[in-house]
């Protein structure tokens, strides 16, 4: 180990910041967080330097850096353009035994300044012995996106029951086994939910009845379009968490192998017009799950909310007392958009946008065609394959333009997505003859218009078919 990672008291203590500039700010600002009693000494500052000064919280020495400015210092940050000065501090810090760093210089260093994941009283300090900074910095922002904002908030919570815990369980195994229990159970998830203080009543019951096993719970999770890169944070922490994931026939297999190895996986796929498992169903295998304490994974493709009939389960939950929580997904007709590089509004050729279902009952009676069909509107159709002929009617028939431009796009965001383009009147005839899979996204309005310019994504299929 050539650094001993330390984390250091420096409240109400002297720390001297030498330079003005932006990099000196930056650290000025971090010794600032850690309640430092902050000196610059300068004969220029930058206006965020300059910013601190005036409000007070930094004090300036307008002047070059000259040795008598480190009596007293506890900590010293060189950070100016000129070597000379810099080496000068680094002499005289160490001749002295005070701490000091100097910024993109190891060399001169005698402690180093790592990336820093602040989740107060949580902190993740990383660091690469100063050889790549960059890496650090790679480190700490994958540590970023599986650490929920919301631990230190948990921390500062469990701070306060350590003396009640403590005197409930006398040896140490057991108080290792409860706080396990609650750091990785539903008090934690409460917390990270944002309800702080249910999360404090269950601790207090927990503490109370010596037991912090867990209570079953629901995520429905939105497991987007298909790219597992457009996951939430939240949603990939949920499915790894899940013991059991119930998923329909919309998860793609790369973000289904994302959830947790180990974890029952249960299908409930739905195929068009025939739901293998009935919906009353799946809402009663969800409160089953859940009451046997599982904390289930419900991963719907999209967004859970939209054309995903997930407020009918949870609303089966919510009547059965069952915890849940709802994580938003990007939905298809946003996945399509930005896939296919088609905008679904634009000042030039679009206003407004509506997501409507094609799927259409007994014919189309059921749509309200005129006020679909109106000018300068993006219509987002879902479900709507099998109607195109009729969709495409019924928008000729309320006065849209027959060489209205028309996209449908095919399995968007993964490799096997395909864009096909036409117009009102052409579309049906275009594509007859492909094979066209589902899921199926159909977009309509002249911002088809700006596919062929913003087209940015090639995927496998569309390489293979010499598309795009
Ligand atoms: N809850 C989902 C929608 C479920 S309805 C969401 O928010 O996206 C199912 C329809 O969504 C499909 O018929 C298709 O029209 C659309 N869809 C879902 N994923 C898609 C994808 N990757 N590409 C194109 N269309 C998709």
């Amino acid at each position: 180990m050539d650094f001993l990672p330390i984390f250091l008291d420096l409240k109400a203590q002297p720390c001297l910041v030498v330079g003005g500039g932006d990099i000196a700010a930056r650290k000025a600002s971090l010794l600032l967080d850690a309640d430092g009693a902050v000196t610059v000494v300068s004969p220029e500052l930058s206006s965020q330097m300059a910013q601190y000064v005036k409000e007070g919280r930094v004090e300036h020495l307008e002047t070059t850096f000259d040795i008598p400015h480190l009596e007293g210092m506890r900590v010293v940050i060189a950070a100016t353009d000129d070597r000379a000065v810099n080496e000068l501090v680094s002499k005289e810090c160490q001749s002295r035994s005070i701490p000091v760093n100097v910024v993109d210089n190891p060399d001169l260093c005698s402690f180093i300044m790592p990336s820093i994941i602040d989740r107060s009283p949580v902190q993740i300090a990383v660091s690469t012995g100063g050889s790549s900074p960059v890496l650090a910095r790679i480190l700490r922002a994958r540590l970023e996106s599986t650490i929920p904002a919301a631990y230190g908030r948990l921390a500062s919570m469990v701070n306060g029951f350590r003396d009640k815990v403590k005197a409930r369980f006398d040896d140490v195994n057991s108080r290792r086994n409860f706080w396990e229990g609650v750091l990785q159970g539903d008090v934690a998830e409460l917390v990270f939910a944002g309800k702080d203080e249910q999360a404090e009543k269950e601790l207090e019951l927990a503490v109370k009845n010596g037991d912090s096993s867990k209570v079953g719970e629901v995520y429905l999770i939105g497991g987007g379009p298909g790219d597992p890169d457009l996951l939430t944070f939240r949603a990939l922490r949920l499915m790894q968490q899940a013991d059991v994931i119930v998923h329909d026939r919309l998860i793609s297999k790369e973000v289904l192998n994302l959830t947790r190895r180990d974890a029952d996986r249960i299908y409930v796929g739905k195929e068009r017009d025939q739901h293998t498992v009935p919906q009353d169903q799946i809402n009663q295998l969800l409160v089953d799950l859940a009451k046997e304490g599982k904390r289930v994974c419900r991963l719907k493709g999209g967004d859970p909310f939209v054309f995903g009939r997930g407020g009918e389960e949870i609303e089966t939950l919510s009547e059965n007392g069952v915890n849940f929580q709802v994580v938003p997904g990007i939905t298809a007709a946003l996945g399509t958009s930005a896939y296919a590089g088609i905008p679904l509004t634009h000042r030039d050729y679009s206003q407004s946008v509506v997501f409507v279902t094609g799927h259409l009952k007994d014919g189309s009676t059921d749509l309200n065609w005129k006020g679909l069909a109106q000018p300068n509107q993006t219509i987002v159709f879902y479900m709507g394959l099998k109607g195109l002929p009729t969709i495409c009617k019924k928008l000729m028939e309320n006065g849209l333009p027959e060489d209205l431009p028309i996209a449908l796009v095919q399995q968007a965001t993964t490799p096997r997505q395909r864009v096909f383009t036409g117009t009102l009147s052409t579309i049906t005839n275009d594509i007859s003859g492909q094979e066209i899979k589902p899921p199926t996204l159909i977009i309509v309005g002249n911002v088809v218009k700006l596919h062929d310019r913003l087209n940015w994504f090639r995927s496998e299929m569309q390489i293979a078919k010499g598309e795009g």
